[in-house]
């Protein structure tokens, strides 16, 4: 008989599982290992390991004997253990394992037999008694045997974990005596371990937890294995434990985070690493309006604000990248629309691999919070009674004022303000009246400056206004007339009409200090000068812009009064035809006969007039005086055309074309005897409404013409679009001629363009024949200038007609 064939034949027909490990690596399994853990053929075995066919729990305790054995140490050669099938389900098994010599090689051969059928276990467990004893000493979990419900005997694991001395101490006690008296879920330890016995007898194995007490008292959470055997013919219980307050603590730890998630203040929403979120909390939902379902799936860009730019989040997502975490404010929407500033803290964490797999973001809402601040600033900052800036801010606006002064080589003026005689109400009326007062000065003041303007409150009855933007000291004094005719108009206080006023000091930054405190102290010092001269009036820190100041407003005053008292008057220049000489028009200028002071030349009055706003009255006084002028003509046979001139403040009057009509007809005066000459800035600030107000003009018959041409911004694009009939050549290209190139070159240019427009062009200025010649030459329609004739009064220019041929 071959031995090796009938050792394969009965390895091959065994009913027990076998195999041959080589340090816990299978090097060949039987068919019966196979079928015993669900494998299809004992092939597909070589090369697994063989803790994978034990219980997880199982494979400490195992792979420890496993290594004993291969290194000769002492180890079980009989033990029970739970295996696993490939399904995953579990069995209980006898194992008993020993080594073998083979081709210079040891191995481990084991034999395994299912032992969860309760008959098997118990014909099993009865053969191998003995072997069963040993093994349950030496199991390093803690192992009882109950008999009647008692222990009757355990192991050394067994006592340690109790905490007592010795077995004997353990022995015949109902497991109840060794436990709280109630289970965890409330069932008393005795009726809950005799239903448990009880079942275990039923149904062979049975798992559960218990929690346990140790001799100390402390508490033991266990799972609990009892399984049905018989000892020496007699019903037991082997039963085993395992200390399990490791897994109760994370689950403890887990209960308190989840309650933790669910309760808190603060929103918290979890992302996976794309930044789709994977839930959030309820005080997320209560903070952003939107439910979990509604956001689940999406990304946390549904509640963008778009208060923050791509580069805030590029930096927020760096810095997650870089340190795994970000902190700030944001400012995100809620369902409803509402913007909410959020106070975020956003951290990376890592997944089992050691890589981030979930971002945490924790927030919470401190839109309210900073509301309230921004209410404390805004009383730090701000006069409690008026509402106006403080000192405080006063002082932040004008440190910003002269900043952006300096860079612009631009001035600041600060306004000091003293009201006058406000002690007087104040006393006599009570401080409520006081009050009132003052709260309608701050009214009156913040409506005659512009709203870049700063006022200011500095306590008691002194007021500051600063003023940014502004051409020149006349600018500053006007502001300062103004509000000092506004705080004149009395007020009603207690069904009283009350008279107050102000005076005013003004410091100019630079030429007047360089920094807040100097201007405001020079502005003080003004004031009072102001309130010397007599109340209710404005002094300049600085004398010399007194009396330029005092001046324009001198000249303001009586240019008022110069209309109604007929020092206004308007002479006339002729325009001639270069080729013939005849007569082509008349430029009406205006004359101001001043009383005391002479002639008073128009760029002196007129851009004073402008700033005023007196520039309408005066100019309608104009079109009438040039319409009464021509009629006059008209009758005495003289068919001249007249130009006047409008300027850019009066262009901007809606109803110029239908009070010029109205004045065309009271004068019984055909529009086409009219012309207009505008500047290019009159018609360029707003080319749309210029385009529409100058067609209206053309269609009463009027001719436009577009005076100091050259000096501006001409946009030839616009120029074709705007109906001009005539350009003027600035004087300032007519001067140097014929001598000077670039100006020629310009002049020929302007006239070249003129002829492509088919437009007339008219040279101003022109005071010498060579000056004459070169236009003539240049191909120049007409000419105006002290070479035929300066501007005449109406009277002389009858003369200077009949004169000419
Ligand atoms: P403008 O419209 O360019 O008027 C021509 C100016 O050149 C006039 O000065 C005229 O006296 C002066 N002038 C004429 N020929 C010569 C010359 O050969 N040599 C020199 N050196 N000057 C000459 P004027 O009368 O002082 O007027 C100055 C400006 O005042 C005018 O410039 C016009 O812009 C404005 N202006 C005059 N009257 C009125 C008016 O009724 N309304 C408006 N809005 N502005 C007016
Ligand atoms: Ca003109
Ligand atoms: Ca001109």
């Amino acid at each position: 008989m071959d031995v090796s064939q009938t050792i394969k034949g009965l390895f091959h027909s065994a009913v027990d599982a076998i195999c041959a490990h080589r340090d816990g690596t299978i090097v060949v399994a039987n068919p019966a290992f196979a079928r015993l853990f669900g494998y299809a053929s004992a092939d597909d075995m070589a090369g697994k390991r063989v803790l994978d066919t034990l219980a997880p729990e199982e494979r400490e305790r195992i792979g420890e004997f496993i290594r004993r054995r291969a290194t000769g140490i002492d180890a079980p050669s009989f033990y029970a253990a739970t295996g696993l099938r490939r399904d995953g389900s579990r069995f209980e098994m006898e194992v008993g394992a020993s080594m073998f010599q083979g081709d210079g090689e040891s191995f481990c051969v084991a034999v395994l037999r299912d032992i969860s059928d309760a008959a098997a276990a118990k014909r099993h467990l009865v053969e191998s008694e003995e072997r069963f004893r040993n093994l349950f000493k030496l199991s390093p979990d803690p192992t009882w045997i109950i008999q009647d419900n008692r222990f009757v005997e355990c192991n050394r694991a067994a006592v340690a974990i109790l905490g007592y001395p010795d077995e004997d101490s353990l022995k015949n006690v109902h497991p109840s005596e060794l436990s709280p008296e109630f289970q965890p879920d409330g069932e008393a330890s005795f009726t809950k371990a005799e239903r448990m016995m009880g079942l275990t007898m039923a149904n062979g194995l049975h798992r559960f937890e218990w929690t346990h007490k140790r001799r100390d008292g402390s508490l033991l959470p266990a799972e609990v294995t009892l399984s049905a055997t018989l000892l020496q013919g007699k019903p037991s219980i082997y039963c085993s434990w395992r200390d399990i307050s490791e897994r109760h603590q994370a689950e403890a730890q887990m209960r308190l985070a989840a309650g933790v998630f669910d309760s808190t203040q603060e929103g918290i929403v979890v992302t996976d690493i794309d930044g789709t979120i994977v839930s959030v909390n309820p005080a997320f939902t209560r903070i952003t309006g939107y439910a979990g379902c509604e956001v689940i799936g999406k990304t946390p860009a549904i509640l963008k604000s778009h208060h923050q730019d791509q580069n805030f989040y590029r930096a927020m997502w760096a810095d997650l990248r870089a340190r795994g975490e970000w902190r700030g404010e944001l400012w995100n929407r809620r369902k409803d629309g509402e913007a909410y500033l959020e106070w975020l803290t956003i951290s990376a964490v890592n997944g089992p691999d050691g890589k981030p797999a979930r971002f945490v973001a924790v927030f919470s809402d401190v839109t309210e919070l900073r509301r309230k601040d921004d209410q404390i600033r805004h009383q730090a900052y701000h006069d409690a009674l008026t509402g106006l800036p403080n000192r405080f801010l006063l002082g932040d606006r004008l440190d910003h004022a002269m900043e952006m002064a300096r860079r612009t080589q631009a001035q600041v003026a600060v306004l000091f303000l003293d009201l006058d005689r406000f002690k007087i109400v104040n006393d006599s009326l009570g401080h409520h009246e006081g009050d009132k007062l003052l709260v309608e000065v701050a009214r009156r003041i913040g409506q005659t400056v512009r709203k870049s303007d700063t006022v200011s409150r500095l306590g008691g009855d002194e007021f500051v206004v600063v003023l940014g933007t502004f051409s020149d000291s006349t600018e500053v004094a006007l502001v300062a007339e103004k509000i000092i005719a506004s705080l004149s108009k009395p007020l009603r206080l207690s069904g009283k009409a009350v008279h107050t006023g102000t005076s005013i000091g003004i410091a100019v930054f630079p030429q007047d200090g360089e920094d807040a405190a100097t201007l405001l102290k020079n502005a003080d010092t003004a004031m009072y000068q102001a309130k010397a001269a007599g109340r209710s009036c404005f002094r300049f820190f600085d004398r010399s812009m007194n009396a330029l100041a005092v001046r324009r407003l001198e000249l303001e005053a009586q240019l008022r009064q110069a209309m109604e008292a007929g020092q206004l008057e308007l002479h006339y220049q002729p325009k001639v035809v270069v080729e013939t000489g005849a007569l082509a028009g008349l430029e009406a200028l205006l004359r101001w006969n001043h009383p005391e002071q002479g002639w008073i030349p128009p760029m002196e009055f007129i851009p004073l007039a402008e700033e005023s706003g007196l520039i309408i009255p005066l100019s309608y006084w104009v079109v009438e005086e040039a319409c009464r002028h021509l009629a006059q003509w008209r009758k005495a046979g003289i068919q001249a055309k007249v130009a006047i001139n409008l300027s850019a403040r009066q262009f901007h009057d809606d109803k110029l074309p239908q009070r010029i009509e109205a004045i065309l007809q009271r004068c019984k005066v055909p529009g086409s005897a009219l012309e207009i000459e505008l500047t290019e800035g009159s018609v360029m600030d707003e080319p749309r409404r210029a385009i529409v107000i100058l067609q209206r003009l053309r269609a009463l018959g009027l001719r436009i013409s577009l005076d100091d041409f050259g000096t501006g911004y001409s946009s030839l694009a616009y120029l074709k679009r705007f109906p001009i009939s005539t350009v003027k050549i600035d004087r300032s290209f007519v001067m140097d001629l014929p001598d000077d190139p670039e100006d020629a070159a310009i002049v020929r240019a302007i006239l070249d363009l003129a002829r492509g427009l088919n437009l007339d062009v008219v040279a101003e200025g022109v005071e010498t024949a060579e000056q004459m010649e070169f236009l003539r030459a240049a191909g120049c329609g007409q000419i105006q200038g002290y070479y035929f004739s300066p501007p005449l009064p109406a009277a002389e220019l009858g003369e200077w007609l009949r004169k000419k041929p």
